[in-house]
Order: C-alpha cells, then structure tokens, then sequence
C-alpha cells in the first residue's frame, strides 16, 4: 500500500506559503504525506522508510506497530520517523530495521539514532536480501547525494507480482541498470518524479538538488506507463495540482491508500 508521495518535506511544506501548500493550509485539498511504502500480510506490518509521518502510516496499514523497517538512505524524510520508535513515543523493543552497512554504521555510531540501537529499541539488519515472510525485498544500489549514507531502492516479490521501490535518484543515467529493462521486468515501478521538468524552483537550485525530471522520465519509458507510478514529488511539482501532463502520456501519479496484491 501507498502510504505516501510526497518528497522529505511533505506537502504542505515548511517555508512554502503559495500554491498546493497554501491550499491545504486553507484545507482547501488534502495535504500529502512523505513518500513511503508498507507491506502487509494482514498481521505484520511493514515499512519502507521511516518519514516523519511514520505513525500515521503505520495505522493506515492496520498495525499499532511496524513488524519492520527497511531504509532506502539517510536524509531526512527517509530515517526521521525512526525516533517515533524511542522511548518517548513507541518504546520498541526489538524492531528490525534493515540498511545498507554504511547506513547501519551512521545509526549505530550517531545520536540520536545510536540511542536506538543501545536500548534495543531497534536491531540493525542487513538490506540485501531480506524475508518479509511470503515477500522477498532486495535492495539496489542507486546514485543520490551519499553525504550520510549510500542509497538503494527495493525489489519486492511476492507469489504474485514484483514492484520496485525507488524514491530517490539523481539520475537515470548514473545508473548502472538500464531503467528500461528494470521497469520492464516488474508489475509496478514507483519512480522518483521530484521535479516534473526544469526551471520548477529555478534552474540554479535545481541543479543543486539533482533528480531526474518526470518529463524526461516519461519520455524513456514511453509504452511501459501503466507499469510505472510517479512518486516523491517535491511540493513544486505541478502534477500535484494536475496530474493531466503524466496522463496524456499514459503514466500515472501514485496515490496514497491505491494498493497491489503481491
Ligand atoms: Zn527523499
Ligand atoms: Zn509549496
């Protein structure tokens, strides 16, 4: 299940007092949560991403607690929802979260998230290949800004489909797999469309902040639309407010609550 699409900061976003965020400030429109994906069984519950969002989305799956995490990178909207596990909110005990060795070397030797690890909030674990019980999630290796930690996606296979997973980017041709070929061979890929196109908060920032941009995006995977959802979209990006640029090509924004069987 979708349990978000917004990029880090969300939308309504902090600083932001124009377009869609002032809209859902008015309640005008619904605000969007941080992008982030849950798998459930119906018993266990669990999360890709911890956003700062995490115990909304957590019940939005049925659960009172996440069975598990698994964590694509370090930035913000990706792991700040791991201090709802702590001792002022959850008080965990024991919950698997799942990251690459560089990831688990920031959580386990920095605070606040190293308080985690040594309460036995959290049991740090392994992201390459991980048993979901029924599900089987691997995580690929992607470039993005590797200030904190390096970044990876997820490939989840079920008895019935394959959905990937990948939020964060900064480019499709940094990529050592062919985005063509990877979408082909899943269900479903929910893709990184932060930005639609350039010159969305001016060129320069843009450049600083890199990721692909949805139109070009659109423009690789001509054909394969229906597999693909457009996700993690920064609050600048005007397919929040019409989506008709990304239908008219035959591709799709992902939507929070729209689920797949796997
Ligand atoms: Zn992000
Ligand atoms: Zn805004």
């Amino acid at each position: 299940m979708v349990l978000g699409i917004a990029q880090d900061g969300g939308m309504p976003h902090i600083g932001c007092l124009r377009g869609p965020c002032a809209a859902a400030r008015r309640g005008e429109r619904p605000a969007e949560k941080v992008a982030c994906l849950g798998l459930t069984d119906g018993v266990s519950a669990w999360l890709v991403d911890a956003t700062p969002d995490l115990p909304a989305q957590v019940h939005a799956l049925g659960a009172a607690a996440p069975s598990g995490i698994l964590l694509t990178h370090a930035h913000m909207g990706h792991v700040a929802g791991l201090q709802w596990l702590g001792r002022e909110a959850l008080g965990a005990r024991g919950t698997p979260v799942h990251g690459t060795e560089r990831m688990r070397r920031l959580l386990e030797g920095n605070e606040p998230w190293r308080r985690l690890v040594v309460e036995g909030r959290i049991e740090l674990r392994d992201a390459a290949s991980v048993d979901l019980g029924g599900l089987r999630a691997e995580a690929v290796p992607v470039p993005h800004r590797d200030e904190l930690s390096d970044t990876v996606g997820f490939l989840v296979t079920g008895p019935r489909a394959r959905l990937l997973w990948l939020p964060d980017i900064d480019s499709w041709d940094g990529w050592d797999r062919d985005l063509r070929e990877v979408v082909s061979s899943v269900d479903r890929a929910f893709l990184d469309a932060t930005f639609l196109s350039d010159g969305e908060i001016g060129g320069r920032r843009l450049a600083e902040v890199p990721h692909p941009r949805a139109l070009d995006t659109m423009e690789r995977l001509s054909g394969l639309g229906d597999r693909v959802r457009l996700v993690h979209l920064n609050h600048t990006n005007p397919l929040l407010v019409d989506p008709s640029p990304a239908e008219r090509r035959g591709f799709r924004v992902a939507r929070e609550g729209e689920t797949l069987e796997l």
